[in-house]
């Protein structure tokens, strides 16, 4: 590897682990239904846009990066569809794949199909 891609790597890794606080802290810690609902699918497309735009750019094989595209792209499809979030406590509820939805929020008990009652 020469020095250029383990800086990138580096300054990946870095942006990658400060992506991840803000992500974190903006849809697991805050507990805005609104902001969650609005911005979720745009996070899940941002970071995946981001991931797969780092790995073209360290240039493995394109058969990998097509594996690849399609792995972060059933993830992230997983990720979208397993997690709901509150209307009434507002917290992020992250359920299993290929699992019915989680039908009550475990924090407040509300019913999540139905809203706050
Ligand atoms: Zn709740």
């Amino acid at each position: 590897m020469s020095q250029f891609p383990e800086k990138l790597f580096f300054a990946f890794t870095i942006f990658w682990f400060l992506l991840g606080i803000l992500f974190y802290y903006l849809f697991i810690i805050k507990k805005d239904y609104n902001f969650k609902i609005k911005y979720f699918k745009f996070a899940i497309i941002l970071i995946s846009f981001i991931f797969i735009g780092f790995l073209v750019i360290l240039a493995p094989p394109l058969k990998a990066i097509l594996i690849m595209i399609i792995g972060i792209t059933v993830i992230m499809f997983l990720n979208y569809k397993t997690t709901q979030f509150c209307q009434k406590c507002g917290k992020t509820i992250i359920g299993q794949p290929f699992q019915k939805k989680v039908e009550y929020c475990p924090h407040c008990g509300n019913n999540l199909k139905e809203g706050i009652k």
